[in-house]
């Protein structure tokens, strides 16, 4: 292997490492620590030379290519055995404020970006957590906390630069090479190493948003009120999920909710602060807040949200879809994650969808699911049964798979159309299946 390292080396000017190597274990790191990542090799990418001399290598040398930037999608086996090519590095931001785009680099975090446009009171389609990445969350569709204002982040991809299996450096768009650019809208990774996208923003002067704490005794009224929501009223700018939560005993957490299992209401209004608390009014009153942290957020406090956990953490998680929530599967959801279930998953979140969500973009691209109610996301521990015992109870209810960014251990929600359509792109610009 340490000829195939050198040979490399003298090809790529970033990092080439072998495992062993200091550093490698850092190229490779993982949010979920269960996922025991065994790559071959790893290329630290300093620029699109670096990827693409990187992508040929591969190719002459029999070696697949797996991508990692930040590790939040690291599912087991990704990289094992892998050359692998972290696009960490390839950082770049540049804002366009009269054509409301922004330039990013592959290797850029949603922080970053929203760090950038919030001076121009623009907003990008950022998921929950400010450390996910850019691209992986791009290729996987997007589902923002403001995702009912703004839809699928994929939706508002302008245009992708990345290598594809061939070793060539290209820009893929609407007028160019436009069944590639639809696949890589959604249609998650193995398409290409990217290197920077243009994505579209929307004008947000203020944000509305934050978690509403209630005792998770109070559960099922909560997730009534969240189900009948203005019913079909519900302005797309409204935007909530709901989470019950094990919150654990520790000291970062607000006093009231220290080792409380809570039902966590998030919601984003980005609008008038006033119009956005009325909006919210009914779902404040549906029980007894323990806490309320919903105000006037600056766009660069976006986390605050959701509240995800920043750093690494041991893992099983698993996604699915819900078309509706009627009575039953509310009380489905309760027997198997309520207040009286002492071992309930640390985390059952459902997200309302609906909204621009529902529409299909200028420029279609492969999420053809669309017309779910909700997302179902469940976190547990590791090896814990309740997490799996939820999706058998709620196996009436669901679809039996996720968004692609979303679905943990549990298959993509696609149709038939375009899983063929996904695999003849793939035949077309991955024959020889290069890329994972
Ligand atoms: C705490 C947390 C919160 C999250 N919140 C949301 C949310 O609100 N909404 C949502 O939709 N998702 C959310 N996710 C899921 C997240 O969007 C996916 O895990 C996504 O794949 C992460 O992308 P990444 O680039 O950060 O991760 P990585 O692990 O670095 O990459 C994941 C995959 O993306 C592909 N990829 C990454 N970079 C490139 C590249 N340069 N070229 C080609 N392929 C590439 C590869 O297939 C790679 O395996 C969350 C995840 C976590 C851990």
């Amino acid at each position: 292997m340490s000829q195939t390292v050198e040979q490399l080396q003298d090809l790529i000017a970033g990092p080439v490492l072998a495992p062993g190597d200091p550093g490698f274990d850092a190229e490779t790191f993982t949010f979920n620590t269960t996922v025991n990542a065994r790559p071959a090799l790893v290329v630290g990418a300093l620029d699109r030379h670096d990827v693409a001399a990187a992508v040929r290598f591969a190719a002459e040398k029999g070696f697949t290519v797996a991508v990692t930037s930040t590790g939040h999608g690291a599912v087991p086996g990704g990289m094992d055995g892998a050359l692998v090519i972290n696009t960490s590095r390839l950082k770049e931001i540049s804002v366009d404020p009269q054509a409301r785009t922004v330039r990013v680099g592959a290797g850029n975090r949603w922080a970053e970006v929203v760090q950038a446009c919030a001076p121009f009171a623009l907003m990008p389609p950022a998921g929950a957590a400010p450390s996910v990445g850019v691209t992986g969350y791009l290729l996987g569709g997007g589902l923002s906390p403001l995702g009912r204002a703004f839809g699928f982040a994929a939706d508002h991809v302008h245009a992708l630069e990345l290598v594809t299996a061939d070793g060539v450096h290209r820009r893929v768009d609407a007028d160019t090479h436009k069944e590639l650019f639809w696949a890589l809208r959604g249609g998650g990774g193995g398409f290409g190493v990217v290197t920077a996208v243009e994505i579209g923003l929307f004008p947000v002067s203020t944000l509305y948003g934050g978690t509403v704490f209630f005792p998770g005794q109070q559960a099922a009224d909560v997730l009534r009120a969240f189900r009948d929501w203005n019913d079909d009223r519900l302005p797309d700018e409204a935007c909530g999920s709901l989470a019950l939560q094990r919150l654990p005993d520790l000291p970062h957490l607000p006093e009231p909710l220290r080792g409380r299992f809570v039902v966590a209401l998030r919601y984003a209004y980005p609008g008038d602060p006033a119009e956005g608390a009325r909006l919210l009014a009914p779902l404040r009153a549906a029980a007894d807040p323990i806490l309320d942290t919903v105000g006037e957020l600056p766009l660069t406090e976006f986390g605050a949200i959701h509240n995800d956990p920043a750093g690494p953490m041991p893992a099983w998680d698993r996604g699915d879809l819900l078309p509706a929530l009627p009575d039953e599967a509310i009380d489905a959801l309760l027997t198997a994650a309520g207040a009286q279930v002492a071992d309930a998953p640390i985390l059952v979140e459902l997200r309302r969808l609906g909204g621009a969500l529902a529409r299909t973009p200028r420029h279609d691209n492969a999420l053809s699911v669309r017309d779910a109610a909700y997302t179902l996301f469940v976190v547990d521990a590791p090896g814990a049964p309740s997490g799996s015992r939820l999706f058998t109870t709620m196996a009436l209810w669901t679809r039996g798979a996720g968004l692609p960014t979303m679905r943990g251990e549990a298959p993509v929600a696609t149709t038939p159309e375009t899983a063929a359509r996904l695999a003849e792109i793939k035949k077309t610009w991955d024959p020889a299946r290069l890329l994972r």
